[in-house]
């Protein structure tokens, strides 16, 4: 979620991560990953009416992994 825009999410080799983190992102898992999670947070924006900011992130989480998404830390 870009820092000074609402509305607007990011996926995929454009996220914006620190060099570590951009090394293991940029490849197509994390492009898959992050183009889920941005794909579930917005439909739950429209069923919910809320704005990308507004997206409870632990019933986000929820539902990626009920969809099968890769969540090991959760
Ligand atoms: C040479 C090379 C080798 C790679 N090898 C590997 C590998 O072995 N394993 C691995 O996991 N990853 C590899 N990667 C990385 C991986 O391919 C990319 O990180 C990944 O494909 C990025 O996915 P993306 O959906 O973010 O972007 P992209 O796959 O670049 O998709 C962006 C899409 O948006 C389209 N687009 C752009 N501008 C517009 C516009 N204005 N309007 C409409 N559409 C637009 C483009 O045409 C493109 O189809 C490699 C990358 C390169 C360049």
């Amino acid at each position: 979620m870009p820092q000074k825009l609402t509305n607007v999410l990011v996926a995929g080799r454009c996220v914006s991560t620190d060099r570590y983190m951009q090394s293991s992102i940029r490849v197509m898992p994390g492009c898959f990953i992050t183009g889920q999670a941005i794909g579930v947070a917005a439909a739950m924006c429209a069923e919910q009416g809320c704005d990308t900011r507004g997206v409870p992130i632990a019933q986000l989480q929820r539902r990626l992994k009920d969809l099968g998404g890769y969540l090991p830390n959760c």
